[in-house]
């Protein structure tokens, strides 16, 4: 199973993953620090392309 890093766009497992975030009931993983910081800076644009990326799911 992978998550996608919605900051950078990779897809990453849970276990490789160096930072995570709660962001409305939902679990967010990222490759690296820096892209939890994006996130945190603008998490409402990053969750806001998700319903149209038609690819989050795996
Ligand atoms: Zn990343």
């Amino acid at each position: 199973m992978t998550v996608h890093d919605e900051v950078c766009g990779m897809d990453i497992t849970p276990e490789e993953a160096v930072a995570k975030t709660d962001f409305q009931g939902t679990t967010y993983y990222f490759c690296a620090e820096r892209c939890l910081l994006r996130f945190e800076e603008h998490p409402g644009w990053y969750v806001a392309i998700k319903p149209g990326s038609g690819c989050v799911e795996k």
